[in-house]
C-alpha cells in the first residue's frame, strides 16, 4: 500500500572532522562584527514550475527566520535554475542511497567549479517536484553538505537542512499551538492532519548551535 506521506532519510556516514572544518572555516574572512552566514545553494529542478519568489516564501522563509534566531547568523539562499547536469539531475530511484551518492558527487563538482568551501555553513540542496520514490520525500547526510527535498510538503526543506546541521529525528516533537497540533521540523513521518510549526525543538536548536559553535 502506498501511504500519502513519505518519510525522509538521514544518512549517517562519516562524521565531519571537526578539526578539518575549523581549519577550513578559519581560512574564510569572517564578516566584520558578525559570524559567517549560512549559505544555501538551492538547485530548483527543471520539473518545478513554481516561481522562485513563491518557493522562497513557502519553503524557505520560515526556516530562514528560525535558523537566524537559533544561530545568530544570516541565512543566505542562492537559487540556481536551468543548469544542466544539476537541475536535470535524475533523482527518482527505488534505491534512494544511490540517488544520494550521485547527488553528493554532483555537489562536489559544483563546489570545485565555483570554488566554494567545504564548511559547515555551506549547503547544497536539490528542490524537486516529486518524491524520490514512494517511500522517500527527502534525503540528507547528517552534518553534511548535500540534501534533496521534494516540495510536496512545505516542511521538507527545513527538515533536510536540519539534518545537514546535525538535528535529529529523535529530538522532534508535536506541539499544541494556537488551538491545533503542529510538528517540529524533524518529525520523520509527517501526518496529513497535523500542521508544521516551522521550528526546531529546543533539543535540536541546541544541537544546531553546537554544530556551528567552532565556526567563526
Ligand atoms: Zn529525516
Amino acid at each position: 500500500m502506498t501511504t500519502m506521506t513519505q518519510a525522509t532519510v538521514a544518512i549517517d556516514d562519516t562524521p565531519w572532522p571537526a578539526e578539518q572544518n575549523t581549519t577550513l572555516a578559519r581560512s574564510l574572512a569572517a564578516p566584520l562584527g558578525g559570524k559567517i552566514p549560512i549559505f544555501i545553494h538551492a538547485f530548483i529542478h527543471d520539473d518545478v514550475t513554481q516561481p522562485q519568489s513563491e518557493i522562497f516564501a513557502e519553503h524557505f522563509l520560515p526556516m530562514v527566520k528560525e535558523l537566524e534566531g537559533v544561530t545568530g547568523r544570516r541565512v543566505s539562499v542562492q537559487f540556481i535554475r536551468n543548469q544542466p547536469t544539476y537541475t536535470d539531475f535524475a533523482y527518482m530511484n527505488e534505491d534512494e542511497l544511490v540517488t544520494m551518492k550521485k547527488w553528493r558527487d554532483r555537489t562536489h563538482d559544483y563546489k570545485v567549479e565555483k570554488n566554494l568551501p567545504s564548511t559547515r555553513t555551506t549547503k547544497f540542496i536539490l528542490l524537486t517536484k516529486s518524491a524520490l520514490n514512494d517511500r522517500v520525500a527527502g534525503l540528507a547526510g547528517t552534518g553534511q553538505q548535500a540534501a534533496i527535498a521534494s516540495l510536496k510538503s512545505a516542511a521538507n526543506v527545513g527538515h533536510e537542512i536540519g539534518h545537514t546541521l546535525d538535528a535529529l529525528h529523535e529530538n522532534s516533537e508535536v506541539f499544541y499551538r494556537g488551538g491545533w497540533w503542529c510538528e517540529s521540523y524533524m518529525i520523520p513521518n509527517p501526518k496529513l492532519l497535523v500542521g508544521n510549526c516551522h521550528t526546531f525543538t529546543e533539543a535540536n536548536r541546541a544541537r544546531i548551535s553546537n554544530f556551528l559553535s567552532n565556526v567563526p
